[in-house]
């Protein structure tokens, strides 16, 4: 006699009509001997005669739109930080460089110096408090694995 669990594997194939012939014959044979296994094989009958008729309606073409609209705007945000953020960092090493340079040749080169170092701790700042902010957001957030 085949054991129980080698017909688990079995039984979803044997209801869809996916077996082979000497498969199908052995699973018969158990489901004649096996009463639990009969009972399981008549529930996935009756589960897949009931999902066969399920019906999904189709979206309203103004959910598309919405959806369309949504990528849309998605994509954009992403590409415009992405750019934001390489111009602001090619920013500041050109800011470095030229304080850098003023700092050696020009008398005032102190005062630029100060104000290099501040803009560049105030953006470090900035960026860490955002940093923080996301991190905390995305650990806290209940509903993040829930796909809409
Ligand atoms: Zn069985």
């Amino acid at each position: 006699m085949e054991t129980c669990e080698r017909m688990e594997v079995l039984l979803s194939g044997f209801v869809d009509g996916e077996l082979e012939p000497d498969e199908r014959e052995q699973v018969q044979r158990h489901l004649e001997q096996c009463h639990p296994c009969a009972l399981r094989t008549i529930s996935l009958f009756q589960l897949r005669n009931e999902t066969a008729h399920v019906q999904f309606r189709d979206p309203p073409l103004e959910e598309w739109d919405e959806h369309a609209k949504g990528l849309f705007e998605e994509t954009t945000r992403t590409f415009g930080w992405f750019f934001y953020v390489v111009a602001a960092l090619f920013f500041l090493i050109l800011i470095g460089c030229w304080t850098w340079r003023s700092f050696w040749q020009n008398e005032w080169g102190w005062l630029y110096a100060i104000e290099t170092v501040a803009l560049l701790a105030g953006t470090a700042c900035l960026l860490a408090a955002v940093l923080r902010r996301r991190i905390l957001a995305q650990k806290t957030e209940r509903y993040r694995d829930i796909i809409r």
